[in-house]
């Protein structure tokens, strides 16, 4: 489309599972595209997630590419939750198969984008000390690509190895024969925690809030096993794109209060036994907006855990209270609780025993030292903005988009934020995002994004930008949902509680990724309803402004 010399017309951030996407889409449909990658491989999150037992935790069937029946087809997965290194080794293979490769510049981060009105071009600033015009810009970030550091005094005078999980060395560092703290039990950590257990000489666990972890059953696939995805994978293809988390499982809608205490106990353990990371959750329909009904299900894991941990009072400490199960993403784990009945494990829980500080030996807290030779830091991430808050992007009018998000995010069906026109989130703000499956939510926004730059170029439209009113009644919607459920009572990186000082608003949408998808393609149906598009000036004539036809 693009005739000018270093302007393209798509310039794409990222190289993970929505980048690579993103490239082949909009390559394919005829687009210029160049795509900057920070790391110097493709994988996205599994390119810098490398840290020990690092997986994914839905099954690679529903965890992967579904536009290429070919791909699907070809492509033979060795475990049911496969390794941040196999995930990895799968897009490589995408990027080559689809020969992406050849639109990727590697080691180089885009430090600003700056939209130029006068030309409806995005001006980019790489840390190459470079620069490149775009007609539309497609930041494939990732919502968990910028690590949090903990705040924790004397971080910095550390004499041993430290990592964290987010940043994990290529070299793997040697564990063995190592005292190793890990600091925070969420998934990562959970992760960390169980591979490394029994790996080194001592592993002490730091844990503020104890998580729920539910077993993983992850094994190794056999052909047979793949062999009968395989003749079905159409269908489950299908069955997923309207589900509520993007996998091919209709929700219940039988309350968990309505049946016998017999009755939930056959559904729980049948949960426990055959587990997956939703499968408590699908029990009953009631188990993530009714707190009886939750509490039913936190109890039941509570047994679980003071069964498997001998010693009462380590199980004390890693019962999980304070928030609802399952508004903090629950773990996948099969020995995370019985490492603790190990003598070289130890859980130091900082309710009753805070960290004072860090010192060059270890970790000092209020009942003395702790000497460590490495420390892993498993503290999360700005999630879901820092990405792209961490690039200085300036809009209509100069404005930067951290000023416009100083109260939390906003964007418009988690796909434009208003006043930052053809610069398009992908997983955005409002958008399902990662409550339901990213690779499915990734596809379908991407898709979204490509036949409406395909509609642009076809109508003769230079611009489009969301109506700040849509975007308003949108965010509006998505809070109404999440009051609508148990979300809102815990204090998760949804909401931007993890992160000290980060504007505290619930940012995915829990409609569901069926009735979302609905929406964006009623939208564009509807000839872009909610957004403002402007028309390409031609020579003589003035610039149209266009609402969208239906707004
Ligand atoms: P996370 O869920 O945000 O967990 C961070 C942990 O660090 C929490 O236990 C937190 O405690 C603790 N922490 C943070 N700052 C601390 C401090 N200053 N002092 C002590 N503890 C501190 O981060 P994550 O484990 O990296 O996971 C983030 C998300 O990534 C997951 O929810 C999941 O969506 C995704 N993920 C997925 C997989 C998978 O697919 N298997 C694996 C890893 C990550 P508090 O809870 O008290 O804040």
């Amino acid at each position: 489309m693009s005739q000018e010399p270093n302007v393209v017309d798509a310039a794409i951030i990222g190289a993970g599972f929505s980048g690579l996407y993103a490239i082949k889409r909009l390559r394919d449909a005829g687009f210029s595209v160049q795509a900057f990658e920070a790391g110097d491989g493709i994988g996205g999150t599994w390119y810098w997630n490398h840290y020990p037992g690092a997986r994914v935790d839905l099954e690679c069937w529903d965890y992967s590419y579904s536009f290429s029946p070919e791909l699907q087809d070809e492509w033979d997965w060795s475990h049911r939750y496969p390794t941040a290194q196999e995930l990895m080794r799968y897009l490589e293979h995408v990027a080559d198969r689809f020969k992406l490769r050849e639109h990727i510049q590697f080691n180089t981060r885009v430090d600003a984008a700056e939209f130029i009105e006068a030309e409806n071009l995005w001006l980019l600033r790489t840390s190459d000390g470079k620069t490149l015009k775009a007609r539309f810009v497609v930041p494939a970030t990732g919502g968990l690509s910028v690590p949090k550091p903990p705040e924790i005094p004397g971080i910095e005078t550390f004499a041993g190895e430290a990592y964290h999980t987010g940043r994990w060395p290529r070299q793997e560092p040697a564990y063995e024969g190592k005292r190793i703290g890990v600091i925070g039990t969420g998934s990562s950590g959970v992760q960390v925690i169980h591979t490394l257990a029994g790996k080194c000489k001592h592993l002490t666990v730091f844990q503020r809030t104890a998580v729920f972890v539910v077993p993983a059953k992850n094994h190794p696939l056999t052909p047979e096993m793949r062999q009968r995805v395989r003749a079905t994978y159409a269908e489950r293809r299908n069955l997923s794109r309207i589900t509520r988390f993007g996998i091919p499982a209709p929700m219940p809608t039988e309350s968990a209060l309505e049946a016998t205490p017999e009755e939930r106990q056959a559904k729980f353990e049948n949960a426990w036994v055959n587990s997956q990371l939703l499968g408590f959750r699908q029990c009953f329909g009631d188990i993530l907006s009714n707190a009886e009904a939750n509490e039913l299900v936190a109890e039941f894991i509570r047994g679980k855990i003071r069964e498997i941990v001998k010693d009462p009072a380590t199980a004390q400490k890693l019962l999980p209270y304070g928030f609802p199960f399952g508004t903090k993403r629950p773990c996948l784990s099969d020995n995370y609780y019985s490492v603790y009945n190990r003598d070289d494990v130890s859980l130091v829980d900082l309710k009753s025993t805070p960290i004072v500080r860090i010192v060059p030996e270890g970790i000092e807290t209020t009942e003395g030292l702790i000497e460590l030779d490495m420390l892993i830091y498993a503290t999360g991430y700005d999630a879901l903005t820092g990405a792209l808050t961490h690039i200085d992007v300036r809009g209509v009018g100069g404005r930067k988009l951290n000023d416009k998000w100083t109260d939390g995010a906003k964007a418009y069906l988690g796909l434009m934020t208003a006043g930052f026109p053809n610069l398009f989130t992908v997983t955005g703000p409002g958008s399902p995002g990662p409550l339901a499956n990213m690779s499915m939510g990734i596809e379908q926004h991407v898709d979204w994004i490509t036949q409406c730059m395909e509609y642009l170029r076809d109508h003769g439209i230079a611009r489009i930008d969301a109506d700040p009113a849509a975007e308003d009644a949108w965010m509006q919607h998505v809070q109404e949902v999440v009051s609508r459920t148990l979300y809102e009572k815990a204090n998760s990186w949804y909401r931007g509680a993890n992160v000290p000082g980060k504007p505290q608003l619930f940012l995915p949408y829990l409609g569901g990724h069926g009735n979302y998808r609905r929406k964006c393609d009623d939208v564009a149906a509807a000839g872009y309803q909610g957004f403002a598009l402007t028309r390409r000036a031609r020579a003589g004539q003035p610039v149209a402004d266009l609402a969208g036809s239906a707004a």
